[in-house]
């Protein structure tokens, strides 16, 4: 039977907040660690991984091995190749020589994850946590929710996981156009329930050139009529750009890099993470060639499609009148601005990392901060928590992060290659013990001159070896 830790005096070894795709991996690699008394909480009523977005083309930007336990260790039962075989479904996946699955496969797979893990409790939010210090312990306050109504419970922890993920962002000059909630002005992440709506809608304008509005761009154009599209597409970014992909581009997904990024001073972590925008926020060769392609279609029979693409170009503000939408524009390069009247607005204008404060309610003051009061997170994923923190004399209460340290970690924070090894250094780190063997090298970049080495490589010293301060690199 699942614990439950509602008695402080046997508390759960680890409870996880939120089960979206990085403290699944949490749940499924702790789930053969035999005596970790664990749970996790979610609170909406059933895994669903981005349900808006599932677009039926659509696929993961990472492959396949990159999926909640492999990268970790292959031989879980809950990596993909098992969940094919589970679903009888090993050969075709064989032929179809695809290394990128739909994302509704990925969503799938990781729905039978959530199926057959135990101690996964959905329809549960985890309002506060607070430090119950009589019992040396975290406690809980969480709300189940069901059909028939909300009880209330307080479950008791030693460790805790928090993986809240994103929640979307609307730029603050548009919300006011969100509004009435009548489907006219949505949010990318709502998509798919509004596409009826939109395909057959006078104009509609996507916002925002990353992955979802490409897709979103691509599925309206390939739905509408040819030769009466009635669509724009405009972006912020100087270019509707391709994503960073190169073998040696990727290898910024590596825990090699986030070794390398976490000890960079903070001034120089922020100043990457803006300029490494094109390895995550553009978009993937293959939607912009799609993009491309399905344009050229609809000229063969001449004519040009009724479909305006603009990049460098910011919505500054909207109104809304009875009939219409009207969105001010404005164009970085020509210093201009323009009004366009469109019927249905799509803001593809991405997502934003759930603040971890409300939750940890008093506990925030004990987190260590940055500069710009971001959170310090170590090398193992747990908040820095300070002298006066609860736990520290005893060396319990550890608070582990999944998702929140982009900038102590890096452009990996929500990349899915990442989340098995994450969940790794975890489980590794709470138990004390290597369950899960981790490589010492992950990339062939040496990224920085304290480069690292995989174990009994060559090393060439020159290009090494970091002089001492006024000295000059040995010849
Ligand atoms: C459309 C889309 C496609 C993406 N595709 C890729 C891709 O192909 N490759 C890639 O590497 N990355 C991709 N990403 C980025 C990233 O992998 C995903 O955002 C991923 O879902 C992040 O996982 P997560 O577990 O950190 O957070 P989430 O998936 O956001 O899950 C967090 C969960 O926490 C729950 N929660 C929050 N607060 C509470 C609370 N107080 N109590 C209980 N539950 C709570 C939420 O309900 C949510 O279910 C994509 C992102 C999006 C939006």
């Amino acid at each position: 039977m699942t614990p439950s830790g509602t008695d402080p005096t046997r508390p759960l070894d680890l409870a996880g907040i939120g089960i979206g795709p990085a403290n699944l991996a949490l749940a499924a690699l702790a789930h053969p660690l035999a005596g970790l008394r664990a749970a996790w909480y979610e609170q909406e009523p059933a895994f669903r991984w981005h349900p808006g977005l599932l677009i039926e083309d659509a696929t993961l930007q990472v492959p396949f091995l990159a999926d909640l336990v492999t990268l970790a260790d292959p031989t879980s039962r809950w990596s993909f190749l098992n969940y094919l075989r589970h679903t009888q479904r090993l050969y075709p996946f064989y032929f179809s020589e695809r290394f990128h699955s739909p994302r509704a496969e990925y969503d799938a797979y990781c729905r039978w994850v959530a199926d057959g893990v135990p101690g996964l409790r959905f329809g549960h939010r985890v309002d506060s946590v607070h430090w119950d210090a009589r019992h040396a312990v975290f406690a809980l306050a969480v709300t189940r929710l069901t059909d028939r109504g909300e009880t209330s419970l307080v479950t008791h922890a030693r460790h805790l996981a928090i993986g809240i993920g994103t929640a979307p962002h609307i730029p603050g000059p548009l919300r006011h156009l969100t509004g009435p909630g009548d489907g006219r002005v949505l949010h990318s992440a709502d998509y798919l329930s509004h596409r009826d709506a939109l395909v057959t809608a006078g104009h509609v304008t996507v916002i925002g050139s990353g992955q979802s509005g490409a897709e979103i761009f691509l599925d309206l154009l390939r739905r509408r009529p040819d030769g009466r599209e009635a669509l724009h597409w405009l972006s912020r970014s100087r270019a509707f750009a391709p994503m960073e992909y190169s073998k040696l581009g990727l290898e910024h997904f590596t825990p090699d890099y986030t070794r390398y990024f976490h000890g960079l001073p903070e001034p120089v972590r922020d100043r990457l993470v803006a300029e490494q925008w094109q390895l995550h926020k553009a978009v993937d060769h293959d939607t912009l060639a799609a993009v491309h392609d399905e344009l050229y279609r609809r000229t063969l029979g001449g004519g040009w499609p009724d479909a305006v693409l603009i990049p460098g170009v910011t919505v500054t503000g909207g109104a809304r009148t009875a009939g219409r939408l009207h969105l001010d524009l404005a164009h970085r390069e020509q210093d201009e601005r323009s009004h366009l009247a469109t019927d249905a607005v799509v803001l593809a204008t991405g997502y934003r990392e759930r603040p971890l404060e409300p939750l940890l309610g008093d506990l925030a003051g004990a987190v260590l901060r940055d500069s710009a009061g971001r959170a310090a997170v170590d090398d193992r994923y747990r908040l820095t928590l300070g002298t006066a923190a609860p736990g520290t004399g005893t060396g319990t209460g550890t608070v582990f992060v999944l998702g929140s340290e982009r900038h102590t970690h890096g452009v990996g924070t929500p990349d899915l290659g990442l989340v098995a090894h994450r969940a790794a250094v975890i489980l590794n780190t709470l138990t004390g013990h290597a369950h899960y063997p981790l490589p010492e090298r992950t990339a062939f970049t040496a990224f920085g001159l304290r480069g690292t080495h995989a174990p009994g490589a060559r090393r060439h010293e020159a290009e090494f070896a970091v002089p001492a301060e006024g000295q000059a690199l040995p010849r």
